[in-house]
């Protein structure tokens, strides 16, 4: 069997917050044509791992790897030229400006620029109701639109793989139905994700593969169609449990 090419490798990943060790050893992988998810609880430390991957905060120890090459701590701009972009945590679009003008800013990497009318006519495609709100203010938009604004300015830039911090959180279930489907058919067109669930299910559902994360560490990762939910149950409890007994 042929060996997918490996875009991201994060290896032996330490986070700090002060004192506080966020992340601790976390190594994890996302091939060419996945969607991976990292699946854990409020307050576990996946945005952490998220802003390391890209450059918004330092490491103390460890490394993101990029297609072979070695881009821990440097820029997040000039990530985003390399190819691997994010949608953060609650959207962060800019509100006083229009959808179209939200979407332009999504395409500031050099060979995003050219490509620039095919990425929106992609965009277009995936979101009609972007095209149909096009000129509108972002402020009216709905939390839905919202996050498919951020997911499409992120595919603006012309990524090979996305990352997502928790798109569904606050949604509606059929919103977050549209919106997977929406990352689907992204991903078809050759793009990966990686995506932060708190969802088990949910995540299991969407995913090829998942990592699972309690108090900063991989504790379980495999095939997402290997894992299950109750799996996943037990990891959280069995931690918890052995963190509240006190046990290294
Ligand atoms: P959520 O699902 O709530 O976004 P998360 O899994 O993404 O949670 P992080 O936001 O990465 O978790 O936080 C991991 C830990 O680091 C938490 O204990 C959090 O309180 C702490 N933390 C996060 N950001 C900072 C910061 N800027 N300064 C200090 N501590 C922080």
């Amino acid at each position: 069997m042929i060996e997918k090419e490996k875009l991201l490798e994060v290896k032996g990943l330490d986070v700090f917050y002060g004192d506080l060790q966020a992340v601790k050893e976390v190594n994890m992988e996302v091939k060419k044509g996945e969607m991976v998810a990292l699946i854990g609880a409020n307050g576990v430390g996946k945005s952490t791992i998220l802003q390391a991957i890209m450059g918004l905060n330092k490491p103390k120890s460890g490394s993101v790897i990029w297609k072979g090459q070695d881009i821990t701590g440097i820029q997040t701009n000039k990530i985003a030229r390399l190819g691997l972009t994010m949608t953060p945590e609650g959207s962060h679009i800019f509100e006083d400006m229009s959808v179209y003008e939200n979407l332009l800013l999504g395409a500031y990497p050099k060979h995003a620029k050219a490509r620039r009318a095919e990425s929106l006519a992609l965009v277009y495609k995936t979101f009609p109701v972007l095209k149909e709100k096009e000129k509108q203010t972002a402020t009216f938009l709905s939390g839905g639109q919202r996050q498919m604004l951020a997911i499409a300015r992120a595919m603006m830039a012309n990524p090979e793989l996305i990352i997502c911090d928790e798109i569904s959180l606050g949604l509606a279930p059929v919103i977050i139905k549209d919106i997977y489907a929406s990352l689907h058919e992204i991903n078809k067109n050759g793009v990966s994700f990686l995506l932060v669930e708190q969802e088990t299910k949910r995540a299991l559902k969407h995913s090829d593969y998942a990592y699972v994360i309690v108090h900063g560490e991989v504790v379980l990762e495999g095939r997402s169609s290997a894992l299950s939910e109750e799996q996943i149950a037990q990891v959280y409890f069995g931690v918890e449990q052995s963190g509240e007994g006190g046990a290294d």
